[in-house]
């Protein structure tokens, strides 16, 4: 099995560096246990950085032709990055790609569950988070307004999953039939209708920095939600 691990990197040069050693060892520890093919490979994502990210980047990737790195020349967005690494990883055949933040409060060792479920026939594996205690009041509580709006259109998303996931390249394929500008991956995703699972893990806090999802991000990506997969909003306008 070909694995990428895509990681979208935006003004992260703080951790970036710590963050792709962890990888890396994630990554050789996961060929050596023969979990995955050893032509599998991090790849990171630089979203427009006006730090430092890519410089650290682009030096783990001399060091190491595990690592890999695409730049973009402006800031496109989370999503935007994230859909370019699995253009990416689809085009150097990978089997199966797992999107993972460059901040890790993801708990990596959920990657072994993520292989495991891919290895049992599942096209999407979604990362659930256990709990949201880490996020603060404000973020809880526009998360759950969120997921009520989204109940009340009838638009499938998946609770308490973000963007920690695994696809298989027959999800990718599907996903990369979707011709939309305004992305919201979490939606599409639960659209596809292939095979699912899910794996638990438990949310750190971030490893450093601040969080890069400014509120008007956090607005924009809601909408998105709200506004791709309901016809309701649209009616709504014309009433
Ligand atoms: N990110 C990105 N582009 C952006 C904003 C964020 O690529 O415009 C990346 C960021 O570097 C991180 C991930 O998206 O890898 C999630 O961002 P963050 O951890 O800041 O969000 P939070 O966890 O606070 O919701
Ligand atoms: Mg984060």
């Amino acid at each position: 099995m070909k694995l990428f691990i895509v990681v979208p990197v935006y003004n992260e040069e703080e951790i970036i560096e710590n963050t792709i050693e962890i990888l890396k060892l994630k990554l050789s520890e996961l060929i050596l246990s023969e979990q995955i093919d050893n032509s599998s490979r991090i790849l990171l994502v630089d979203d427009g950085s006006a730090d430092d990210s890519w410089g650290a980047i682009s030096n783990a990737g001399v060091l190491d032709k595990k690592i890999q790195g695409i730049r973009f020349s402006r800031n496109e967005g989370h999503q935007n990055a994230l859909m370019a690494g699995i253009t990416y990883a689809y085009g150097q055949n990978a089997d199966a790609v797992i999107t993972i933040d460059a901040d890790l409060q993801q708990d990596i060792n959920a990657i072994d569950n993520f292989i495991i479920k891919f290895k049992t026939g599942a096209d999407v594996v979604y990362g659930i988070r256990n709990s949201r205690k880490t996020d603060e009041i404000f973020k809880r509580f526009t998360a759950n307004c969120f997921y009520k709006i989204m109940g009340i259109l009838g638009t499938r998303v998946i609770k308490n999953h973000a963007d920690y996931r695994l696809l298989s390249r027959k999800a990718m394929e599907a996903l990369l039939e979707y011709r939309e500008t305004q992305l919201f991956l979490r939606g599409i995703v639960a659209s596809i209708g292939l095979v699912e699972e899910k794996v638990y893990f438990d949310v750190k806090d971030r490893s450093g920095g601040e969080s890069k999802y400014t509120i008007s991000k956090m607005v924009s990506l809601a909408l998105n939600g709200i506004t791709s997969f309901s016809i309701h909003p649209m009616h709504l306008f014309f009433t």
